[in-house]
């Protein structure tokens, strides 16, 4: 999410936490507290695509077979704590969920002290509160463990307050060995200090700490750390149905429906190499109906089962047996299977009402992103063409999005970036002034709207409502009136009906805004003159150059035009290096980069430039960044270990994150290149990185790091910019729509 907004900030205007960021970013260094707070007071939670299963987990496995990124600890002598670079050890020999747990293993000695704090993976949006009225988490110990020798336990709040210490020899009953103990505290066992609040339901951090000194070392498995409550339901949940194995080149896919009955709180997926004897192998939220198995090699045979299991950790009599046998795969055979799973993620994972695209998955299921949407749409059409859904599936599926834009708040004919995807509402996720328009996430949503409607042209009842739908939609769209005077010489990305013009956001480029000076351009009903290309997105205006040093931290292309030389290759446009990726990629999912020149550049040469400059920068690695190189390529924005940034290939903006969309969207680009990165990302790291929705948003071997999540906005452009390259589909689609070819050749001409 977004939000390259912001250059710089202007002095005349009070800062809002939208305009915080510093660099042209997307959300680049947004606060997560903020986005949480914002997500709070957006109104009453609906069901939404995920249901509670993050409502109440604290942990349940580590990403990362090591050590627990999400963990920490210390130990003053002649106590000890055993850490692995001071995060604490994961442990996959015992789990009470697979694949794994966390390994607690200390010397509680007088005069010494230790304690690790594991934290909550605060992800974008998540949703801060946790549902239910009791802590618990489950216990393995070797050797028998006596109750007095158990160590204290604190919580820690969202707010920085921590609740007293509670002496868990007092409460939790001895454990026995070998065998998994559950221990279960009431939230309300954790008091509040003297002085200060503490809610135990919006916990940060649980610490773990010295308690009776026996000087004695000891080892706990500790695993589903968890808030709950209420007993376990009276019926054990029904097997899962009709399993269904889906081998690629080193992983197979799992599918299964649910079964009828019970209330499953997770799946739990075994494997055999045999078909005789099976371990767990790990689990999914019960939302979830389908798992990824990364087996590391092609020719590998397995077989798999799977398990439903509830709140008490009953499990299910099996599913039948599905059994694969991983091959390999040619370059068309690998492109087509990331193009599938990343279209998965606005497929199956789409708002269970809107069918909109959610921001991130798992996220806050209430909000859709508009943009993200646009793309998503694209990705259908990508969909149905390869023949992943149906057509008249995918049809349906566009329509049932096409209604709700027809009835969701729009603002002069904008959308607003974040919407409840129940009821169509603006949810200000960025903070109260944002509650308006976005005119950057309506054009992308428009762009995807064009895109489809040349590709739905069928003659039957969903096609024709589907085109005559999205032709209201986009001339519906008032882009004269986001110039905010008649004569205004820049679009503006935000309006807001109760603070208008506040945000006071410019559209100047070079980045992702392109888009909307083009559509802008192009509207057959609200038209803006061309020259707004020259004095907006190209302006050569001061305060345009003082916007661009901003959030370029350099002066080189501050006047659109840029001419230095990087890593030997000549950037035409572009602030610094280019900026992030992404620049490359939003604007041009649809917009065919090679018929769009301007007075300074030809786009598609500029653009391929643009990667060129990225891909040299990473391969000389000036960070000393590990995995760095020819293969592991593509600086752009995505989450990171703290947090969402757009990285960038400069070293202020370059913390060793890499994010699988930058060289895979740029695939019509540098097509040897994003292949050569393809098959590092899948083959090399796909054991940490491959999951149901493709690749995960992004990783930071340096740190140890993998992002949980996966986003809206970095998913889709791999399947639309590789079908790019295969087929050149979405280029012609959107292309094929007639308003716009002249309003390309106006800006060509230079108006
Ligand atoms: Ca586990």
């Amino acid at each position: 999410m977004t939000r390259v907004r912001e250059g710089r900030r202007h002095s005349s205007v009070q800062p809002t936490p939208d305009r915080a960021g510093g660099t042209a970013a997307r959300g680049a260094r947004r606060p997560v507290s903020c986005l949480a707070a914002a997500a709070l007071v957006a109104g009453p939670a609906v069901s939404g695509a995920q249901p509670a299963y993050h409502r109440h987990l604290l942990f349940d496995n580590s990403l990362t077979p090591e050590r627990y990124y999400h963990s920490a600890g210390r130990f003053v002598a002649p106590s000890r704590l055993v850490l692995d670079r001071g995060r604490l050890p994961v442990d996959a020999t015992v789990a009470r969920t697979p694949p794994n747990a966390l390994r607690l293993e200390w010397t509680s000695a007088p005069g010494g002290s230790w304690e690790a704090s594991v934290h909550v993976n605060q992800w974008r949006n998540r949703e801060p509160v946790f549902l239910g009225d009791a802590l618990s988490f489950w216990c393995y110990s070797r050797e028998p463990l006596r109750a007095v020798h158990l160590p204290h336990l604190r919580l820690r709040d969202a707010s920085g307050a921590s609740s007293a210490a509670v002496d868990l020899s007092r409460v939790a009953p001895d454990i026995p060995a070998g065998r998994w103990t559950q221990i279960e505290l009431p939230l309300s066992a954790f008091a509040a200090p003297a002085s200060g609040s503490f809610d135990p339901h919006r916990i940060a951090t649980l610490t773990v700490l010295q308690g009776a000194s026996d000087g004695t070392p000891h080892t706990l498995l500790v695993d589903e750390v968890k808030v709950d409550g209420g007993g376990a339901p009276a019926a054990a949940p029904a097997a899962p149905r009709a399993l269904e194995a889906m081998a690629y080149e080193r992983h197979v896919d799992l599918r299964w429906a649910a079964g009828a009955g019970g209330e499953p709180q997770r799946y739990v997926v075994y494997r055999s190499f045999d078909g005789v004897r099976y371990e767990p192998i790990g689990v999914q939220e019960p939302s979830v109906t389908r798992y990824a198995d990364f087996l590391g090699e092609p020719g590998r045979r397995a077989f798999y089962k799977v398990t439903a299991s509830d709140r008490a950790y009953r499990e299910s009599p099996f599913s039948p047996v599905a059994e694969a046998t991983t091959r390999q795969l040619d370059d068309e055979g690998l492109l087509r299977m990331v193009q599938e799973a990343s279209f998965r993620y606005y497929w199956e994972g789409a708002h269970p009402v809107s069918g909109m695209a959610l921001e991130n998955i798992p996220g806050d299921p209430r909000i859709v992103a508009a943009g993200a949407s646009g793309f998503g749409i694209m990705a259908l059409v990508v969909g149905v063409e390869r023949g992943f859904v149906a057509r008249d599936e995918g049809a349906r599926r566009l329509l049932r999005i096409v209604e709700f834009l027809e009835r969701a708040d729009r603002f002069h004919g904008a959308w607003p970036h974040f919407l409840d995807g129940a009821t169509g509402k603006v949810i200000p996720v960025f903070g109260q002034y944002d509650n308006g328009g976005d005119l950057v996430e309506t054009a992308f949503l428009v762009q995807g709207l064009l895109t489809a409607r040349q590709y739905f042209t069928r003659d039957d009842d969903v096609e024709r409502r589907i085109v005559r739908a999205i032709t209201a939609l986009w001339r519906g769209v008032e882009w004269d009136w986001y110039r905010k005077r008649p004569d205004g010489r820049y679009l503006y990305w935000h309006w807001s009906p109760d603070y208008a013009w506040h945000i006071n956001h410019k559209l100047i480029g070079f980045n992702e805004t392109l888009i909307a000076y083009v559509l802008a351009i192009a509207s057959p009903t609200h038209a803006v003159p061309a020259e707004l290309y020259y004095s907006g997105w190209a302006s050569q205006s001061d305060e345009a150059a003082e916007y661009r040093q901003g959030w370029g931290g350099t002066r080189e292309g501050d006047r659109y035009a840029n001419g230095t030389t990087y890593h030997g290759i000549t950037l035409d446009v572009g602030v610094g290096r280019g900026g992030p990726l992404f620049f490359t990629h939003y604007s041009y999912l649809g917009l065919d980069p090679r018929a769009v020149r301007d007075r300074y550049t030809s786009h598609f040469e500029n653009n391929r430039n643009i990667a060129r400059i990225n891909r040299a920068y990473v391969v000389e690695h000036p960070g000393g960044y590990e995995s760095y190189g020819e293969r592991c390529w593509g600086l752009t924005a995505s989450d990171g270990p703290r947090g969402y940034r757009a990285h960038e290939p400069r070293l202020a903006l370059d913390d060793g994150t890499m994010t699988p969309t930058g060289a895979l969207a740029s695939f019509p680009y540098l097509p040897d290149a994003s292949m050569a990165a393809l098959k590092y990302f899948y083959r090399e790291l796909g054991d940490r990185l491959w999951g149901v929705y493709g690749f995960r948003d992004a990783f930071n071997l340096t740190e140890d790091w993998v992002a949980l999540i996966y986003m809206g906005l970095n998913q889709a452009p791999i399947t639309v910019m590789i079908e790019n390259h295969r087929s050149g589909l979405p280029w012609k689609l959107f292309m094929a729509n007639p308003e716009i070819q002249p309003a390309l050749e106006r800006i060509a001409r230079g108006v």
